[in-house]
């Protein structure tokens, strides 16, 4: 395996915590700990991103190195690696909840690969680190396919995400508790190395802030703008406060484009706790998520969400801007006042509703969203709900619809169940025939509308059974299943001729199976 080049300015630039032994605790005062990962008995590589690989500047010969599968799953270190745990809390479920920090993750470095972007490598599932908490920092193999699959889904959806680089079976059992029911039992463990810019999470801003330390919230905030926000510095050489005013802005900004995407896709993050909230809204830690089968905007894949329903798919928008608020309310103290955080507030919205909208139009093959088509886009989401319509089909088949002469024939297989489909069928018609109205009024070529729809509207998700069929082979021992399913999803707007089952719709044995259905945070 060739050598990476590293430039570890998190650790370099950030205060780090004195205590070396690896024990649970409180780090005041710190960013960061030094932590070496636990080694594992039976290292073997499962999968890995040939993108990503690529973005590290290696290739197919480096990963099949006995070496690579020993380095990621943290039995080993190359030179320039300097791993550490980080250190942040975070709102989870509306409640904060003090220091959280990096339990299970493990950094390994920044690499700057030869075009001079940075990445860090982070191992997830790497042993108990300072922040382990009550935990045993390792992962179980069906959440580390999930992470692996997801991340790099996402990526090639479009829609701002981590990645991941590998995912490595560890030949050590972990024993999870999977339905909180009393019933522990081992399972396959495995550790995925999850690549991106950054992993700060609004929670690490929380966290000083809570404590009242802020000469290491004002290190952080100036220190992550000055490393993963380089054109605000340029932009605002002068003024810190105008600076910092401008980064909280963005991070608004972003956290509105990525949620949007969301929705979009129909994707159902489960746990946007604050500490799960990445500064540079990619999407991140993906643990119980979730995608829209039949339209409901009261999914939420997350059993202990189940009761509340915080984080089901319609509430995301809401809640990505309540915990910005929560990240502007970490900040006010650098701020003389608070018209900046209100201005990112309103901005989110804004952007919000902008992207939304814009996605919304060209989900619907209308050239730009008008004033009106509100109603009627409102009309169809209730229509998809109260027919039980499949998110995904429906919209990748109404570009085949004839907006001439509508018919329901293109959306056979968007119906989970017959009951459901009477119900709505002559309202879905009526409603096709408005709709085909208002895509005339654009006057453009079937070709062109056709195209763009189907830019925006997948033919392949990541559906949980999916995930799950991927994972039961994987234990089984064969990670074909799991390599395909990748490569499925490296082109989901592309119809793939002999992958049409990836695109059904979740069979009925899935409506109920756990990893299907319904997933706990046990991981
Ligand atoms: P989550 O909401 O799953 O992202 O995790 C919340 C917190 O719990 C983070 O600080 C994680 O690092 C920590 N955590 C989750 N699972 C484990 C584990 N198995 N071992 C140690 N820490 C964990
Ligand atoms: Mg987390």
């Amino acid at each position: 395996m060739r050598p990476l080049v590293f430039d570890n300015r998190f650790v370099a630039e950030l205060p780090g915590d004195p205590e070396s032994a690896n024990t649970r605790r409180q780090v005041l005062g710190a960013a960061w700990s030094r932590v070496a990962p636990t080694p594992v008995a039976a290292p073997r590589l499962l999968a890995w991103s040939k993108e990503v690989a690529s973005l590290l500047d290696l290739d197919e010969s480096d990963v099949r190195d006995p070496l690579f599968a020993e380095v990621f799953a943290g039995n080993r270190l190359i030179a320039g690696m300097d791993p550490i745990a980080s250190n942040y809390g975070g709102h989870q479920f509306g409640v904060w909840a003090g220091q959280l920090g990096d339990g299970r993750a493990i950094s390994l470095g920044e690499v700057v690969n030869r075009r001079g972007e940075r990445w860090e490598l982070q191992l997830k599932g790497a042993g108990p680190t300072p922040y382990s908490r009550h935990a045993d920092g390792r992962a179980v193999l069906r959440s580390s396919v999930r992470e692996f699959l997801c991340s790099e889904a996402m990526h090639h959806l479009g829609i701002p995400t981590t990645r991941a680089l590998s995912l490595i079976a560890t030949g050590e059992p972990v024993v999870r508790d999977m339905f909180y029911d009393g019933r522990p039992a081992p399972e396959p463990g495995a550790i995925v190395c999850r690549v991106a810019p950054s992993f700060i999470r609004l929670g690490h801003f929380e966290l000083p802030a809570a404590r009242g330390d802020r000469a290491l919230l004002e290190r952080l905030v100036d220190f992550t703008i000055d490393r993963d926000f380089p054109h605000l510095v340029a932009a605002h050489p002068a003024d810190p406060v105008e600076r910092r005013a401008a980064w909280f802005m963005e991070v608004c900004e972003r956290t509105a484009v990525t949620i949007a995407h969301w929705m979009r896709v129909g994707f159902v993050h489960g746990v946007m706790n604050t500490d799960n909230l990445s500064v540079l809204g990619l999407t991140i830690d993906y643990g119980p998520y979730g995608w829209l089968d039949d339209f409901d905007p009261d999914f939420t894949p997350n059993t202990t969400d189940a009761q509340g329903r915080r984080y089901r798919y319609a509430n995301q928008p809401a809640v990505g801007q309540w915990n910005l608020s929560r990240f502007g309310a970490a900040l006010a103290p650098l701020f003389p006042d608070t018209a900046p955080l209100e201005a990112g507030l309103e901005r989110y919205a804004d952007v919000y509703t902008g992207t939304h909208r814009a996605l919304t139009a060209s989900k619907l093959g209308w050239r730009a969203w008008h004033d009106g088509d509100e109603l009627l886009a409102r009309e169809l989401f209730e229509l998809l709900h109260r027919g039980e319509i499949d998110h995904t089909l429906f919209f990748r088949a109404l570009a085949e619809v004839d907006p001439g002469s509508p018919s329901l024939a293109p959306f056979a297989d968007a119906f989970y169940r017959d009951a459901a489909r009477e119900r709505v069928a002559g309202e879905l018609l009526a409603w096709l025939v408005r709709w085909g109205a208002r895509v005339a009024r654009d006057g453009e070529p079937a070709v062109l509308r056709r195209a763009r729809m189907n830019a925006v509207n997948p033919r392949y998700v990541l559906r949980n059974y999916l995930a799950q069929q991927a994972i039961d082979a994987a234990e089984a021992g064969d990670p074909g299943p799991l390599a395909e399913l990748l490569d499925v999803m490296r082109r989901p707007y592309d119809d793939q001729p002999g992958r049409e089952p990836y695109a059904a719709r979740r069979p009925e044995w899935a409506r109920h199976r756990p990893g299907c259905a319904m997933l706990s945070c046990s991981s």
